[in-house]
């Protein structure tokens, strides 16, 4: 099956998913600013999309949830998100990262950029990579001890209802406008350090990453190398970003594994690396995959609407007195 058509597919779908991330943000900023110079004549609507930026909130709602029996009005649709990105990397492997994440999106155009540039990327010696690789997974403990287990459940719902809470996707947008000092210090090095190395925050730091991994270990779809077609070229572990060597894998089954599609893409081998269901015979095309995956995310996002849990029950006179303050 030749999947060559997927990596444009796949670019072109994370790119319209920044793009509308961006206006999104914009949207935001707008209705921020209005709100703050008092001008609410024809304001329009905070978009509630942004809260699939807070997946703080949206765990903190999902702990509310299982205590309460409700999904909080605040932000609701930072759960139903959350929830939905859980869902298709139960499915479909951590293909959230490369195909809907803008983080992910941009941090493949600068390490593609690096290689035009250094012609090369670089992989840290084996044993630092797992070394940092562990920190991924130590601030997901930490996040997910705090909320899961730690936070008593009234204060977990205390939190949630709290006005700090109410305007976090207000903060987040004042954090990165205002971006200064060590912040922005770190952003730096981290966009630098991408040129080189391939997806260094997704790789070291991001604990939704490291959740989504995990999630996606019983992922029924995984990349799988029929031995008696493989000429054995390597070419599907050289592309690979997260460093996988495909080459010696009957099946991938690794965390880091993206579900990016690179490896399938690149092979030239007929009938060698596919996208398979377990059983080794039901394969997956990439057009199918790209279509589950842009159907489910929208899909959450869609039950969340039709079932009352997407829109902030936060009144426009709650957003005036927050943001007057
Ligand atoms: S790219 Fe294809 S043929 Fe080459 S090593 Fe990988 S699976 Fe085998
Ligand atoms: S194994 Fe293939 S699908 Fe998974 S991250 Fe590597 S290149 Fe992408």
């Amino acid at each position: 099956m030749n999947s060559r058509y997927v990596q444009p597919l796949r670019i072109a779908i994370q790119w319209i998913f920044l793009l509308f991330m961006l206006y999104l943000g914009a949207r935001l900023y707008l209705f921020v600013q209005a709100v703050r110079a008092g001008d609410l004549a024809g304001l329009a609507p905070r978009p509630d999309g942004v809260e699939g930026f807070l997946p703080i909130s949206g765990l903190l709602g999902v702990k509310d949830w299982l205590v309460n029996g409700t999904i909080n009005p605040v932000h609701p649709a930072a759960v139903v998100i959350l929830l939905t990105v859980v869902a298709v990397s139960l499915l479909l492997k951590r293909s959230f990262c490369s195909w809907i994440c803008p983080v992910g999106t941009l941090s493949e155009l600068l390490w593609k950029r690096g290689f035009v540039v250094l012609r090369r990327n670089v992989r840290p010696p084996l044993w630092l990579d797992r070394v940092l690789r562990g920190i991924k997974y130590l601030l997901l403990l930490f996040f997910l001890s705090s909320i899961l287990w730690v936070m008593p459940p009234a204060a977990v719902s205390g939190f949630v209802n709290s006005d700090y809470n109410k305007i976090a996707d207000v903060r987040l947008l004042d954090f990165f406008l205002g971006l200064s000092g060590v912040p922005l210090a770190i952003i730096i090095v981290l966009v630098i350090l991408s040129l080189p190395v391939r997806n260094p925050f997704c790789r070291y730091l991001c604990p939704y990453g490291a959740l989504l991994g995990l999630v996606a270990l019983v992922s029924p779809l995984k990349v799988t190398r029929e031995r008696a077609a493989c000429v054995s070229c390597g070419l599907c572990t050289q592309v690979c970003p997260a460093y996988i060597p495909v080459m010696a894998k009957e099946r991938v089954h690794s965390e880091e594994c993206i579900g990016c599609w690179r490896c399938v893409s690149h092979c030239r081998a007929a009938g060698a690396l596919e996208m398979k269901l377990p059983g080794r015979k039901i394969a997956v095309s990439g057009i199918v995959f790209a279509m589950l995956v842009v159907g489910l995310f929208w899909g959450g996002t869609v039950i969340g609407k039709i079932t009352g849990h997407w829109r902030t029950a936060i009144p426009l006179s709650e957003y005036v007195r927050l943001l007057g303050d």
